[in-house]
């Protein structure tokens, strides 16, 4: 198992593979992050006004150093945001300092290990889980769900006794979809069913749900017709795994706001982050 992990969190290859473009990818992020610091160009941006989004899937035992180190570096530049007031800061045109806001999406059961480190720092987040897969047990199952959809090693899901104590702790949760498929490949019906359906499963369970989350984020793994099943079905915001912060304006997809998410786990080197950060801040200001 500490062999997979290692496998799936290996800096050279973002998706879990070793690549000689993945090794030249991370030199020249911390190159340039290390020039931008040089320079004074991270503080400059850091200190911009802007809802950075981050969201990360899984904390592995050896992750959970690099995770308080990642909150406690952000905690010095940034406020962090609940989820939904991030949503309503937004909606407001409230944007008044640099604020990150934190999201873990798939409901794996080491969240609750999330959970508790963000409890000890008093820092809000909200998990996004598929309400079809909460509490599945069955070990066959497991590893054909995380390999095939989460493309991880065999990892435990979240029971829903756990999904009611992370409520119970004041963390929100939001939707993933009932069973993590790709959207952009369902029919209207199955839109309903994956949408739809999970926002039923959830609002009951939880007596509320106000956030979706599409499957593996990028704009192409959606649709149109998926963006408007979310708002239909009572969603209060919508997110992608695409990068940027917002300032002012959320950006549409068909007239509908999607929010960016910038994916950025634990076990990154914290230059990368800044990298991303530094980059989004930038970029959202027109340079
Ligand atoms: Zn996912």
């Amino acid at each position: 198992m500490d062999r997979a992990i290692e496998e799936y969190n290996h800096p050279y290859g973002f998706e879990g593979y070793r690549t000689s473009r993945g090794a030249l990818r991370h030199a020249a992020l911390s190159l340039t992050a290390a020039y931008w610091q040089g320079v004074g160009k991270v503080d400059y941006w850091l200190r911009k006004e802007r809802i950075q989004f981050l969201y990360m899937h899984h904390l592995f035992p050896p992750d959970e150093a690099g995770f308080r180190h990642l909150l406690e570096s952000l905690r010095a530049t940034h406020q962090f945001l609940g989820y939904s007031e991030a949503v309503q800061r937004l909606e407001q045109d409230r944007i008044d300092r640099p604020y990150v806001c934190l999201s873990f999406d798939d409901g794996l059961r080491q969240n609750i290990n999330a959970a508790m480190i963000l409890q000890e720092y008093d820092i809000p987040a909200c998990f996004f889980v598929c309400p079809g897969l909460v509490g599945e047990r069955d070990s066959v199952k497991l590893k054909e769900i995380c390999a095939t959809r989460f493309r991880m090693p065999p990892t435990e899901l979240l029971s829903w006794a756990e999904v009611e104590a992370l409520v119970a702790a004041g963390f929100e949760i939001g939707s993933h979809t009932m069973t993590h498929q790709v959207l952009a490949q369902l029919s209207s019906t199955q839109l309903t069913d994956e949408i739809g359906q999970s926002y039923e499963v959830l609002k009951k369970r939880l007596g509320e749900v106000q956030h979706f989350a599409w499957p593996e984020g990028r704009y192409f793994h959606f649709s149109d017709a998926a963006a408007r099943a979310v708002y239909e079905a009572g969603y209060q915001s919508c997110a992608s795994a695409e990068r940027g912060c917002h300032t002012t304006q959320l950006l549409h997809l068909d007239e509908t706001p999607i929010l960016r998410r910038d994916y950025l786990p634990a076990h990154w080197p914290y230059e990368h982050v800044l990298y991303f950060l530094t980059r989004n801040s930038q970029r959202a200001a027109g340079h």
